[in-house]
């Protein structure tokens, strides 16, 4: 039997958790869209706290932080030559 493939954007960000009570606000993350990085390392010149290269897995990852730095985030998602790094999630 045949089932098709939904095609989906591949990210390696980690899951924002709710509360069980899901009152609690989302955290705002940084995401990779790994379709389109090209590795060129960029990120984690800017924001070596945020982003690394996992040699392992061959991509660059975000790291899970309590908060995040908002300019060296920023820096990064302005000068990655892919746009494919993007704020994900809510507050900060
Ligand atoms: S700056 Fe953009 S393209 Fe370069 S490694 Fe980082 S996410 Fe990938």
């Amino acid at each position: 039997m045949w089932f098709p493939i939904k095609r989906r954007r591949v990210t390696n960000t980690f899951l924002a958790v709710k509360s069980p009570d899901h009152n609690e606000k989302m955290k705002k993350y940084p995401s990779i869209d790994l379709g389109k990085c090209n590795k060129c390392m960029g990120c984690i010149e800017l924001a070596p706290t945020v982003f690394k290269y996992n040699p392992s897995l061959g991509y660059v990852e975000v790291l899970e932080l309590e908060r995040y730095p908002l300019e060296d985030v920023e820096e990064a998602i302005k000068n990655c030559p892919k746009d494919c790094i993007t704020w994900e999630g809510g507050e900060e």
